[in-house]
């Protein structure tokens, strides 16, 4: 009996150390980095679709029993994703993964955040009232991100601490490479003005020199409406701006109808890989595609 006893000790001491790691992760982006991150040791799930509006995003039961399973969570932070994850984590009761645990990841943690309000606006129907927290594409912030989560995992699971170390380096190496090359393509258009339909851009702007100032959303979250959209069309010829961008959650239709009024161009941008074509590889492939459409853009629309 006592044999049988050790036997199934040793078995289950076995079963959980070859364990993987459940980590959820609230948008596509984070995903991507915690996959680059954690690679074969970690068990992967995404809340958010690529296509999804960030801000709103179908809260499905399953996510609930996803929650309630996992070691680790990575959020945000920065309300962008509170509105729905909130009640998921209350239901999931979990206490590995609630707010101060081990396994909560708050990635803004570090950020330098742009945007925030002296006051609160919330009741204005704001929906960036703690900051703008869309920080995730400046590449530098991906580094802090990517540090918060190597720390989560190590640990977590310290036996695999030095793999989570070097594929945090690896990473890191890649993006200063690549970054680099990103300042190089935007370079000769620093200064130049792009108009977003919704203000998911700031932190991009301020790391490449460019200005995404003027948005088709009178406020974040606030459909636009034909006086607001005069007042962009008007802003567009002032400041010569040829250039609409538009996430895929988002009317296309408005941003055409600026653009027929305003000889702009629409380009399709996300913030989540595989939220347009040619992201699907990831953070590092998203950002590639960010830098090379919008110099392009801005190089056919002088
Ligand atoms: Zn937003």
């Amino acid at each position: 009996m006592k044999r049988i006893l050790i036997g199934f000790l040793i078995a289950l001491a076995t079963l959980t150390a070859d364990a993987k790691l459940k980590v959820v992760a609230t948008t596509p982006d984070l995903a991507s980095i915690a996959q680059a991150i954690g690679s074969q040791e970690i068990e992967l799930t995404t809340m958010a679709r690529p296509t999804e509006d960030p801000h709103f995003v179908d809260a499905k039961p399953s996510f609930i029993v996803k929650l309630n399973r996992a070691d680790v969570l990575i959020h945000g932070g920065a309300e962008l994703e509170s509105g729905w994850l909130r009640p998921l984590l209350d239901g999931a009761r979990n206490a590995k993964i609630v707010s101060a645990a081990k396994g909560n990841v708050r990635c803004c943690e570090g950020v330098r955040m742009l945007e925030v309000p002296t006051e609160l606006d919330r009741s204005k129907g704001d929906i960036h009232a703690a900051g703008n927290p869309h920080f995730l594409v400046d590449p530098l912030n991906a580094k802090i991100v990517a540090e918060h989560i190597a720390d989560a995992f190590a640990e977590l699971d310290s036996t695999n601490s030095a793999l989570y170390r070097a594929n945090l380096k690896k990473f890191n190496d890649e993006l200063e490479t690549k970054l680099a090359g990103w300042q190089k393509t935007l370079e000769p258009f620093k200064g130049r003005h792009l108009v977003a339909y919704h203000n998911s851009w700031p932190y991009f702007a301020n790391r490449f020199g460019l200005k995404i100032e003027l948005f088709l959303e009178p406020k974040p979250g606030i459909p636009p409406s034909p006086a607001h959209l005069a007042s962009v069309i008007a802003k567009m010829k002032e400041e010569n701006a040829h250039i609409i961008i538009v996430d895929p959650y988002l009317n296309r239709k408005t941003a055409e109808t600026v653009a027929r009024s305003t000889d702009a161009t629409v380009v399709d941008v996300s913030q989540f890989p595989g939220g347009v074509k040619g992201t699907e590889g990831g953070y590092l492939a998203l950002m590639d595609y960010l830098v090379n459409t919008v110099a392009k853009a801005l190089a056919e629309k002088k």
